[in-house]
């Protein structure tokens, strides 16, 4: 029978102050286990450091159901926590538990000091998913399947809604969120946004897609590591060391989480995407690419997924090859046959153009590549950070990001590779920490993910890259995506009412929070100058992406991009700037 939490309050107040930490293991104790049958891949709580699986019992139907937590995990101190959550949300609604103070219960049993950080991001991480099911609990009663658009939240995929069955389903859900984001309330969390420029205004950044700003938790959290414990990691066992170790893997296993990936030895640190795909290509490509062989790629990937390729297809004899494009900008699909074929051996692709905002299938491309054998590479720069991504359920070979396109440090990446993709992957950099044992005549190798990641590492940034995660999750990586539709919609109806304007890529249904446009007599650098002055920051050029506006016809083109912290007054303050450019120039 588990204690209810006013007991857990007076049984804690009765401890020695030394005795409260193992608290939590006596709490843990008493938990019930979960049956097998309920530790399953979407019951998993991502961002915990041990494996955590949460469900709902509910009682009853519409508003008045009553839900009962049920969870468990493999270390004790995390099932005293469940103890916890469990005793202070079962028997609410789910609109009592959205109502309800847990911080204060924290707070109450000291949980900030018994508990080290990364417990604490798996706790917040458990307190998200009750709240999450509790939301989903609120739309069903509008109406729409909870199952479905619970699994949406978590397993959503790169322009699956198109195709899923229930996607209309899921729309509805998602339009119905009782609880949308709140751009301004997150704005306030990023300093750089709230500073006062000269001119009087704030910062009206339109340049996520090329690095986005970074939270004030991440930057407290690197500030924290450099100022109390930052010591190398993997190398002392003094207080400092274990520390940092525990707070890089803890980031390891939270990116694993984030990403659905089967464990954290899959995930690879690296300085970036350009590095991780560089990687790949020189460690992976070089032994397995024979002459006569050929890579699929597209024309609308950034030069950090296009480059590689084709050095390694000169390198090894191999032919590099595009799937076609859509006249608005989508990979033709029904192309795919004739240039998909036995003859390929890696598919290199982007989730998301950082041009076109195009969302490309990654499933299905992932599904048509197996069918003759090709290893998929997925450039994740992009659409890791605005779209849910399950490795697992797309099935691919290798995934790779940036952090600092996710709200985290710069000088820290991820290469995800299955457990086998790795294995026969060779390292293309070595030195200490990736070895096994080093003889005068030959040396041996680690395995992943220690194997690719020799020497020292950008440990702080891999820390405060792990904060960023757990600020996305908390956020709610869906509801971002939604509202960044809902900002690409509105900026792509006022767009198209300027005289002369030609905005490239798909519609919205198929496109992220990315426009790339050109106004007829404004060359790119000239709008991206005048928007400066009226502090609306967007880039202008090619954006990497040469052979991408070479097939458009065009040298360079401004584009505007879509983070979680931009809000409809932006679009406002850009058309007003876009305006400001058309009576400037009209004064030439
Ligand atoms: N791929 C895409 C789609 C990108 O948008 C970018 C950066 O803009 C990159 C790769 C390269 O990322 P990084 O410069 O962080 O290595």
């Amino acid at each position: 029978m588990l204690l209810t939490l006013d007991e857990i309050f007076n049984e804690f107040a009765d401890l020695d102050r030394q005795d409260q930490p193992l608290y939590l293991l006596e709490l843990g104790d008493e938990l019930p286990e979960l049956p097998d049958s309920a530790r399953t891949a979407e019951n998993r709580v991502h961002g915990c450091q041990s494996q955590v699986w949460l469900t709902t019992d509910i009682q009853g139907a519409g508003e008045s159901a009553i839900f009962t937590i049920a969870a468990d995990s493999d270390s004790n101190i995390v099932r005293g926590l469940i103890a916890i959550l469990a005793a202070a949300y079962n028997g609410k609604t789910a609109r009592e538990i959205l109502e309800y103070d847990i911080d204060a219960v924290f707070h109450r049993l000291n949980l900030q000091q018994h508990i080290t950080p990364q417990r604490r991001n798996g706790l917040r991480g458990m307190v998200d998913r009750v709240l999450t099911l509790a939301r989903m609990h609120l739309v069903a009663c509008n109406g729409v399947d909870s199952q479905d658009s619970g699994r949406d939240t978590d397993r959503n995929r790169v322009g699956s809604h198109v195709t899923r069955p229930g996607a209309a389903k899921i729309e509805q859900a998602r339009a119905e969120d009782p609880f949308p984001l709140n751009p301004d309330a997150i704005r306030q969390q990023f300093p750089v946004l709230c500073r006062v420029l000269p001119s009087g205004s704030r910062p009206i950044f339109l340049d996520s897609g090329a690095s986005a700003q970074k939270p004030q938790c991440v930057i407290d959290k690197e500030r924290e590591v450099e100022e109390q414990y930052y010591a190398n990691a993997h190398r002392g066992t003094y207080q400092f060391g274990l520390r940092i170790d525990e707070g890089f893997e803890g980031a390891r296993s939270k990116i694993a989480g984030f990403l659905n990936a089967p464990s954290a030895d899959t995930i690879i640190f690296t300085p970036g995407t350009t590095i991780g795909l560089n990687m790949i290509a020189a460690g992976w490509g070089r032994r397995h690419l024979q002459p006569g062989d050929e890579i699929l790629t597209t024309v609308m990937e950034h030069h950090a997924n296009f480059v590689p390729w084709q050095q390694l297809a000169r390198q090894c004899g191999a032919t590099l090859k595009l799937i076609p494009l859509t006249p608005d900008g989508r990979l033709d699909m029904e192309q795919l046959d004739f240039v998909l074929t036995r003859r390929t051996r890696l598919l290199a692709v982007t989730g998301m153009s950082n041009m076109l905002g195009t969302i490309n299938p990654i499933r299905e491309l992932v599904r048509r590549a197996r069918g003759v054998g090709a290893c998929v590479v997925v450039d994740g720069a992009q659409s890791v950070p605005h779209l849910p991504t399950d490795v697992l359920a797309d099935d691919m070979d290798f995934l790779v990001f940036s952090g600092h396109k996710l709200y985290g440090p710069t000088g820290i990446g991820v290469l995800y590779g299955k457990p086998e993709r790795l294995e026969e992957m060779d390292p293309v950099i070595f030195g200490g920490h990736m070895i096994s044992e080093v003889h005068i005549e030959n040396s041996s190798w680690s395995a992943a993910p220690a194997k690719f990641e020799a020497g020292t590492m950008p440990i702080v940034q891999a820390i405060g890259l792990g904060t960023a995660i757990d600020w996305v999750q908390q956020t709610g990586l869906s509801r971002i995506h939604k509202h960044e539709q809902d900002l690409t919609t509105l900026a792509m109806e006022r767009l198209k009412t300027v005289p002369g304007i030609t905005i490239y890529g798909p519609g919205v249904a198929d496109r992220g929070g990315i426009i790339s446009f050109r106004i007829d007599g404004i060359h790119p650098e000239d709008l991206a100058a005048i928007l400066d002055q009226k502090d609306v920051f967007a880039r202008h050029g090619h954006h990497c992406t040469m052979p991408l506006h070479d097939w458009l016809g065009v040298s360079a083109t401004t584009r505007i991009s879509f983070a979680a912290y931009n809000t409809a007054d932006d679009v406002r303050a850009l058309m007003d700037a876009i305006q400001f450019a058309f009576e400037r120039l009209a004064k030439r």
